[in-house]
């Protein structure tokens, strides 16, 4: 029989005798971006969408029951969610207002609290990994633009020709927000405002231990030198020993109230749990400021919640049988783990 570390743990407690905590169950839960409504996908969209989620989940499950940290599990289903075109990051991202693709990622440790995360990146194929560099191979927690490009060729990690990010969907977005802008509507009231599509991982792994991760284009028609929350520790992501979070939407909002790390707090000051917390920051709190979005979350007992006050998140999951679970709209029941 293959030893993994769950066997082990079971045996240590066996031979000592002593009350040691049950192995966890790892876990991973993904979100592919709030803001989704039905009207935006064609049934050929939503099948490659679907099917993008259950590869992500399959790869970082793949990470899981090999025993690899949760880290690993966040980095490779984030990567295979840059590379396909059906989401707001990496390639498929979104324009800027001078039509540019900036790229933003973060990731987190719960153990550790280390983290690394990129802003404003035009040339890497794969920011999270950007991310990961940052926190694994420098002192620093956060790079931007030119500087985090410099990194990256210093890293040796793939960069490409900005071009690879285009796709002619958000191409045509931009010159929809373009319209709508000159044509004076407000921002909230923008179509193209309602298109997130970022994404996210959050793990469990088989030691207990939780990492969180996000990665985004950020929003149609942003201007030079925004940032959102994606790539801010504490608003887009975050991860402690207790819990990780990693959120999509509005990003002015989340970086207000920094979400992801409020939904910690509160579990871990208030008691509450993934689903409570992720209710008072995501349901009540970003829409009382006038925001909108959702995020996914997940405690050290293996309990997962996916909040969002849109009408649909790309969101999965998946546990130890290695069976992914994804849901796109609202109405589409998705039973998480510990619910
Ligand atoms: N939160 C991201 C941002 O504001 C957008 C998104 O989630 O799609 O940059």
């Amino acid at each position: 029989m293959k030893l993994t570390s769950a066997v082990l743990l079971g045996l240590a407690s066996l031979s000592t005798g002593a009350a040691v905590a049950a192995p966890a169950s790892p876990v991973l839960v993904i979100h592919g971006g709030a803001g989704v409504e039905r009207g935006d996908l064609d049934a050929e969209e939503m099948r490659a969408a679907r099917s993008a989620l259950e590869a992500a989940l399959r790869k970082g499950h793949e990470a899981l029951a090999a025993g690899r940290p949760a880290l690993d599990a966040v980095t490779a289903a984030i990567t295979v969610l840059e590379d396909d075109p059906s989401f707001n990051a990496g390639r498929g991202a979104v324009f800027t207002h001078d039509g540019k693709n900036e790229l933003d990622a973060s990731l987190m440790d719960g153990a550790s609290l280390r983290a690394g995360a990129v802003a404003g990146v035009h040339t890497v194929k794969n920011p999270i990994l950007l991310a990961r560099e940052v926190m694994e191979h420098s002192p620093h927690v956060m790079m931007i633009g030119q500087g985090a490009e410099m990194f990256a060729t210093e890293r040796r990690l793939e960069q490409v020709d900005p071009s690879y990010f285009r796709t002619e969907k958000r191409w045509q977005q931009l010159q929809r927000a373009l319209r709508e802008e000159a044509a004076g509507q407000a921002h909230a009231d923008l179509e193209t405002a309602k298109h997130f599509g970022t994404v996210g991982a959050v793990a469990l792994d088989a030691q207990g231990k939780l990492a969180a991760g996000t990665s985004t284009g950020g929003m149609t028609n942003k201007r030079y030198g925004r940032v959102g929350d994606s790539p801010v520790i504490g608003a887009g992501t975050y991860a402690s020993d207790g819990c990780a979070v990693s959120g999509t939407g509005w990003g002015e909002f989340y970086l207000r109230l920094a979400a992801a790390h409020e939904i910690c707090a509160r579990m871990k000051y208030l008691g509450e749990t993934p689903a409570q917390a992720g209710e008072e920051v995501i349901v009540k709190g970003i829409p009382a400021l006038g925001g909108d979005g959702g995020a996914i979350v997940l405690s050290a007992d293996g309990r997962a919640a996916t909040p969002f006050n849109t009408q649909g998140m790309y969101r999965g999951w998946i546990g130890a049988d290695g069976v992914p679970h994804v849901a796109i709209f609202e109405d589409e029941a998705l039973a998480l783990p510990g619910q």
